[in-house]
């Protein structure tokens, strides 16, 4: 089975406890009405008039009581938590219901003629037959009734067989129907049962579902979250915290139409460390990582204002992109960069060019026309940055290109 639940006993026997109240409240109590004008209509024709009359009031009053009683019980819900009190309760009246019938008839005896006595036990066979469709989901109150009621009147008219004509023949038509009315109550009472246990189940159910969706719902949130995290960590650089490549992808197309429309200059550094190769091979990779997020630093600090960023394009080579910043603007920029790697006068005692560590650098800039790529920037500032290498390093050049050039 794909959901396997169980229900707590005591919560069945409550709901059913209920179900059984509910329907005994009304249905139950009308059954004991129809025995009360059935059998008050033999008597009084047999009997003092004031004594059926008295008869039937006890017996409405008897009624009217429990009918009371059962609201209650129902309405203060807490009662079921005292269930086997509420259960003696039941028990209780139904014993009094039953022998109510048997008693009434066994007084009546003595007034009655053969068919009007007999017409009395037909009017309680029909009592306990009706209570059987109402009052059967606690099944022993029903069985209780229907012993002293019908079993009682059964034993007596076999006692006293020979007082009447048809005394036996009742008799045994009596405990007949009465083993149909215990099988037939255990089969309506196993299917309120079932009734019962089903809708609890389905209750408890939706329950579990209602729980389910909410966690759904929350691990979706949480899912959500996690890959937008991790959609911004693949345009982050994780050893400087600078954009990468696929970050620069995201914005740059934008940022270019931006300044295509506008027609005003853009400018792209490109920088390379300076043997950084024998750098790591003379302070270990780790030493090496540093210097690259304290460059990145200082091109983060460089690249403040709206529009400019610095990126990672991979290993130890970088850009810093300026949207309204001119060529001679952009090689100030370069300078200023190239002396403030300098400044930080990270040691380098095995470079070819100075004695800290330098960078190279090479500069584009111009008025982006509608055809212009970003690639073709890139491999201007690329060409520039060949040329301060091939030139000597630590230097800053200006790309020479058939890009137009800014005023
Ligand atoms: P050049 O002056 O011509 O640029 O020489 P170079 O040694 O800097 O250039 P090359 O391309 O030969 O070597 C680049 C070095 O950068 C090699 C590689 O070990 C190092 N590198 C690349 N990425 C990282 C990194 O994430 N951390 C560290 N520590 N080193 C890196
Ligand atoms: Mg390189
Ligand atoms: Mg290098």
């Amino acid at each position: 089975m794909l959901y396997q639940r169980r229900i707590a006993d005591n919560q069945i026997i409550s709901a059913k406890l209920e179900l059984h109240l509910r329907g005994s409240r009304y249905a139950g109590v009308g059954a004991q009405l129809l025995g009360i004008v059935g059998l008050g209509l033999a008597g009084f024709y047999s009997l003092d008039v004031q004594v059926m009359l008295g008869w039937a009031a006890a017996l409405l009053l008897l009624n009217l009581w429990w009918s009371r009683r059962v609201n209650r019980i129902l309405v203060a819900g807490r009662h079921f938590t005292h269930r086997p009190a509420v259960l003696n309760e039941l028990f209780t009246h139904a014993l009094l219901s039953g022998a109510v019938w048997s008693g009434t008839l066994i007084w009546l005896d003595a007034y009655l003629s053969d068919l009007i006595f007999y017409l009395c036990i037909c009017v309680i066979v029909i009592v306990s037959v009706v209570t059987i469709a109402v009052s059967v989901v606690i099944r022993q109150a029903y069985l209780i009734q229907l012993t002293f009621s019908l079993g009682v009147i059964a034993m007596w008219l076999a006692w006293f067989a020979g007082d009447r004509p048809f005394n036996s023949g009742f008799a045994v038509l009596l405990v007949g129907l009465s083993v149909f009315l215990v099988v037939a109550s255990d089969w309506m009472s196993g299917a309120f049962s079932e009734m019962v246990e089903t809708s609890l189940e389905r209750a408890a159910m939706s329950k579990d579902l209602a729980s389910l969706t909410d966690s759904l719902k929350t691990r979706n949130l949480q899912l959500q979250d996690a890959r937008r995290q991790l959609a911004e960590q693949a345009t982050i650089d994780e050893l400087t915290g600078l954009r990468n490549r696929r970050g620069v992808n995201i914005i740059i197309n934008d940022e270019l139409a931006r300044m295509k429309r506008m027609q005003l200059p853009i400018a792209v550094i490109a920088l390379d460390v300076d043997h950084f190769k024998t750098y790591n091979d003379n302070y270990g990779h780790p030493a090496g990582d540093e210097v690259l997020q304290r460059l990145a630093d200082v091109m983060l600090e460089m690249t403040s204002r709206a529009g400019e960023f610095a990126a990672r394009m991979g290993g130890e080579e970088f850009i810093l992109f300026y949207p309204n910043v001119n060529r001679s603007g952009a090689l100030d920029l370069a300078e200023e960069l190239r002396m403030k790697v300098l400044g930080l006068k990270i040691p380098h005692e095995k470079s070819l060019t100075a004695e800290y560590v330098t960078v190279s650098i090479g500069v584009v800039s111009c008025v982006p026309e509608w055809e212009l790529e970003f690639d073709d920037l890139l491999k201007t500032a690329d060409d520039a940055l060949y040329l301060s290498k091939t030139n000597g390093r630590n230097r800053v050049t200006a790309g020479e290109s058939e890009l137009s050039e800014p005023s």
